[in-house]
C-alpha cells in the first residue's frame, strides 16, 4: 500500500476513535470504569493525542509503560485491596518457548501485542488469549552468540494502526496492526561485523519511531536512531559515545564527549553506552529521555587510561525528537567502571520537592543510587543509595557527582564492590503511584569481586569486557533464611524506604501499580504477588508454575479488569541453575502470557518434569584421559556460556540429559546447524569434527559420573 495514502486512511480513523472516546467519556456514570471501545475497524489506532489523553481510556495500556510517562500506573480499580483474593485464571496463550521473556504487553481496545524471543509478535484477544496472528521475523539462531543475556525482547509500539519492534538481528520491523503483514523492516545496524542485537522497545513520539541496541559486552559503540514511522526513513542517529577522534564527528554532541576521553582510548572496543531498556517522554516540553549503557571494555582505567568521565556512558540524556539535538545530560556514573548502566526504566512525574512543584524524571539505575531530576532542565534534585553502596560515599548535589571511594577502585587490586555488575536494580521495570507517591523498585543486594584483565584484546564475536567477577559475601544460593533482595516502596520525596517485601533469591519480576493500591510483581518461584500499595501487606499469592521476570499489565475489555504477564525465565540468569524452588525448575520455564481476572479459578500449571530422571545414556566412550580433557576444555570454551555443565536445568538445554536419538546427530548439530531454528548456532567455521567427538565423548563420560552410572 502506498504509504502516504495509508497515513490519510490512519487519521481518518484516528479522528473516529478520538470522536468515539468523547461518546464513551459520557457514559461514564457512578465513577465506575466502564469505558469501552468497539473498534472493529482501525485496529491498534493509537496517536500521541490518544496517548496524551491515556488517562480519559483508562481500560488501554498504550505503551510498553502504559503512556508517554511510562509509570506503569493503571487507573483501573475494579481489582482492590480488598477483593484481590479472588483473583484467577482467566486465560494464558503459549508463546512457544522455553526462553526467557521479559516484554510487558501493550492492550489498545481489547486487542493485546506482546513481543517474545528473537523479536517475535503476537496478537490476541486480550479478553480470551485467542491468537488473532502472530509474527517471526525469522532471525537466524546464530544471532544467540551474540545476545549476552538470552534472545530477549523487552516490549513493542503501537502507532496509527501499525505495530513496531526490534528484532534481535537489528532489524526495526513494521507490521500491519489487523494481519501482522509486515509493512517495511530497516537495518539499524552501522557496522554487521560488530555484535549489535536489539532487545529494547522501540518507542514512538511524534510520527518518529525510536530504537536503540544493544551488545557493549562484546565491543560496540552505543546510538539511537529515529525513523520516520510511515515511510521508515532515518530520521536522525544520536551516538552516545565518540569514535576515535581522530575522525570526524558525527554531530556536534560529540566534540563535547571527545573532552571527556582520554585521545588513546582503546576505540577499538567501541566504547559501549548502548540503549537497550529506559526512555520516556515529555509532550509539553517536547523532550525524549533516553538511558545509557555501561562502558566497552568496563575497567576505565583500560579503556581511557588517562581517565575522564567518558560521556555519555551511563546517562540520561534529554534528546529534542524533532531534530535530535541534545537538550542536557546527567552522567550517574563518571568513568564508568562497573557495568552500572542507566538503562534501568525511567519514569515521569510530577511532585512537590522542598515546596516548589517539579515535574521530575526518576530512575534507579544499577550503580545503587536513587535519582530525581528537574527533567525541564536536568538539575539534579536527588540520590540516595536504595540498596547496599560501597563505590561512592554519596552524591555530591552542588556538582551531582558521586563521590567515589577507595572501596570500589580495583584498578590495583580486585575489589569486592557493592551492587555488583547486576545492579541494585537490573532492567526489571519499578513503577510509580501517583496515589501512594511511592516508587516500587525490585533490587538486588549482591557485591561481586572486579578484576581487571590485563591487556584485554577486541574479537568480533566474543564477551570481552575487561574484567573477571566472582560472587561476594552474599551467595547467589543464600540460606533459606536470608532475603537479602526486596521489592522495596521507596519515597522519592523524603528519599527512604517505606516498606520491603525480602526475596531469597534475586532476579524478580519488574511492577506494576494500580488505582486499587495494589502493587503486582512475579517471582522467580513461579508466584504472582500483589501487595498493598501503602503497606506492603501480601494480599494475593497464586501459583502460576512458571517463573516470571516481566512486569505486568492492566487493562479492561467488556467492563472486567485484567492483569496480564509474560511468564519465562533466563534473561541474565540464562546460564545460571534455575534457583531450587523455583518453578521453572519443577514445570520446564513454560513460555505464557498468563491473563487473571477477579473470580477466575486457579491457573493450570504445566505438568510436572522431573530434572533426574532416567534417561537412557550410550555406553561410555572409549576414550583416553587426554581426550577427555581436551573435550571438557572445548565444552567450556563453546559452550558453557548456554549450557550447563553439571546436572542443573537452566535454559538452554542440558547436555548431560540429550536424548538418544539427540546423541545420533550431536555432530550434525553443532557443525551443520541442524538446531540452528531453535537458535543453537552453527559452530563449523570454528570447532572441527575430531573436536566435536572429543566434546561429546566428554559429555557422555561426564554423564555416566554425574548419575554414577558405571
Ligand atoms: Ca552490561
Amino acid at each position: 500500500m502506498n504509504p502516504h495514502r495509508r497515513g490519510i486512511a490512519a487519521s481518518a480513523v484516528v479522528f473516529a476513535a478520538i470522536v468515539l472516546g468523547f461518546v464513551f467519556q459520557e457514559t461514564l456514570l457512578g465513577g465506575t470504569l466502564r469505558r469501552q471501545t468497539t473498534a472493529a475497524e482501525g485496529i491498534g489506532s493509537v496517536d500521541g493525542t490518544r496517548i496524551a489523553r491515556a488517562d480519559e481510556e483508562p481500560g488501554n495500556w498504550y505503551t510498553v509503560g502504559r503512556t508517554f510517562s511510562e509509570q506503569r500506573f493503571s487507573p483501573l480499580a475494579q481489582i482492590t485491596q480488598e477483593n484481590v483474593d479472588a483473583l484467577g485464571f482467566a486465560w494464558e496463550y503459549d508463546m512457544r518457548t522455553t526462553r526467557p521473556l521479559e516484554a510487558s504487553p501493550v492492550v489498545v481496545d481489547g486487542t493485546m501485542y506482546a513481543s517474545g524471543n528473537w523479536g517475535r509478535v503476537h496478537a490476541v484477544n486480550a479478553a480470551t488469549g485467542e491468537e488473532m496472528w502472530s509474527y517471526d521475523p525469522r532471525v537466524p539462531g546464530s544471532w544467540a552468540r551474540k545476545a549476552c543475556c538470552g534472545v530477549v525482547n523487552r516490549g513493542l509500539a503501537v502507532w496509527k494502526g501499525s505495530v513496531y519492534v526490534g528484532s534481535l538481528d537489528g532489524r526495526l520491523i513494521r507490521l500491519d496492526a489487523t494481519t501482522g503483514e509486515p509493512l517495511w523492516e530497516q537495518d539499524t545496524l552501522i557496522d554487521r561485523q560488530r555484535d549489535y542485537t536489539i532487545t529494547s522497545a522501540p518507542r514512538i513520539v511524534r510520527d518518529r519511531v525510536i530504537i536503540g541496541n544493544s551488545g557493549a559486552e562484546y565491543g560496540v559503540r552505543g546510538y539511537i536512531s529515529a525513523y520516520d514511522t510511515a515511510s521508515g526513513e532515518l530520521a536522525w542517529r544520536f551516538y552516545t559515545v565518540p569514535a576515535d577522534p581522530s575522525q570526524p564527528f558525527e554531530h556536534p554532541e560529540l566534540e563535547m564527549a571527545a573532552a571527556t576521553w582520554d585521545p588513546q582510548s582503546l576505540w577499538e572496543f567501541g566504547g559501549g553506552g548502548t540503549v537497550w531498556g529506559g526512555m520516556a517522554y515529555d509532550p509539553e516540553l517536547n523532550l525524549l529521555y533516553v538511558g545509557t549503557g555501561n562502558a566497552s571494555p568496563y575497567p576505565v582505567a583500560t579503556r581511557s587510561p588517562a581517565g575522564g568521565d567518558n560521556l555519555f556512558l551511563a546517562s540520561i540524556l534529554a534528546i529534542d525528537p524533532d531534530t535530535g539535538r541534545l537538550a542536557w545530560h546527567y552522567q550517574t556514573t563518571p568513568g564508568e567502571n562497573w557495568d552500572y548502566t542507566a538503562t534501568a526504566n525511567l519514569i515521569l512525574a510530577e511532585m512537590e520537592i522542598d515546596g516548589r512543584q517539579r515535574r521530575v524524571i526518576m530512575q534507579a539505575p544499577k550503580n545503587g543510587f536513587f535519582y530525581v531530576i528537574d527533567r525541564a532542565t536536568g538539575e539534579l534534585l536527588s540520590a540516595e543509595p536504595y540498596v547496599t553502596v560501597n563505590w561512592a560515599s554519596h552524591v555530591d548535589l552542588e556538582t551531582g557527582r558521586p563521590i567515589q571511594v577507595p572501596a570500589g577502585n580495583y584498578d590495583e587490586e580486585p575489589k569486592q564492590v557493592s551492587p555488583s555488575w547486576w545492579g541494585g536494580h537490573n532492567w526489571h521495570p519499578m513503577a510509580f503511584s501517583p496515589m501512594t507517591g511511592l516508587v516500587y523498585i525490585p533490587t538486588i543486594e549482591w557485591p561481586t569481586i572486579f578484576a581487571r584483565v590485563p591487556d584485554p584484546i577486541y574479537r568480533p564475536g566474543q564477551q570481552t569486557v575487561g574484567v573477571t567477577t566472582q560472587g561476594g559475601s552474599f551467595p547467589l544460593d543464600p540460606p533459606v533464611e536470608d532475603a537479602p533482595h526486596a521489592l522495596k516502596a521507596w519515597d522519592p520525596v523524603a528519599n527512604r524506604e517505606v516498606w520491603r517485601v525480602g526475596y531469597r533469591f534475586p532476579y524478580n519480576g519488574g511492577l506494576l501499580a494500580t488505582a486499587g493500591n495494589l502493587v503486582f510483581q512475579g517471582t522467580v518461584d513461579g508466584r504472582l504477588k500483589a501487595y498493598a500499595a501503602d503497606t506492603g501487606a501480601e494480599v494475593a499469592n497464586i501459583e502460576v508454575g512458571t517463573s516470571i521476570m516481566a512486569a505486568p499489565v492492566a487493562f479492561l475489555v467488556d467492563g472486567t479488569q485484567y492483569i496480564a504477564v509474560e511468564a519465562g525465565y533466563g534473561g541474565g540468569a540464562n546460564a545460571r541453575p534455575f534457583p531450587e524452588g523455583s518453578a521453572a525448575i519443577e514445570r520446564g520455564n513454560a513460555g505464557r502470557i498468563i491473563a487473571f481476572k477477579l473470580g477466575g479459578g486457579g491457573v493450570p500449571l504445566p505438568p510436572l518434569v522431573d530434572p533426574r530422571a532416567e534417561i537412557p545414556l550410550p555406553s561410555r566412550p572409549d576414550a583416553s584421559p587426554e581426550t577427555l580433557a581436551e573435550g571438557g576444555r572445548l565444552y567450556r570454551r563453546f559452550c558453557a556460556d548456554c549450557h550447563r555443565i553439571d546436572d542443573h536445568p537452566t535454559v538452554a538445554p542440558n547436555l548431560l540429559r540429550m536424548d538418544v536419538a539427540v546423541h545420533d546427530v550431536f555432530e550434525r548439530i553443532v557443525l551443520e546447524g541442524l538446531l540452528e531454528a531453535n537458535g543453537m548456532p552453527d559452530f563449523g567455521r570454528e570447532i572441527t569434527a575430531d573436536e566435536v567427538e572429543e566434546i561429546h565423548a566428554f559429555l557422555v563420560e561426564t554423564a555416566h559420573d554425574v548419575r554414577g552410572i558405571e
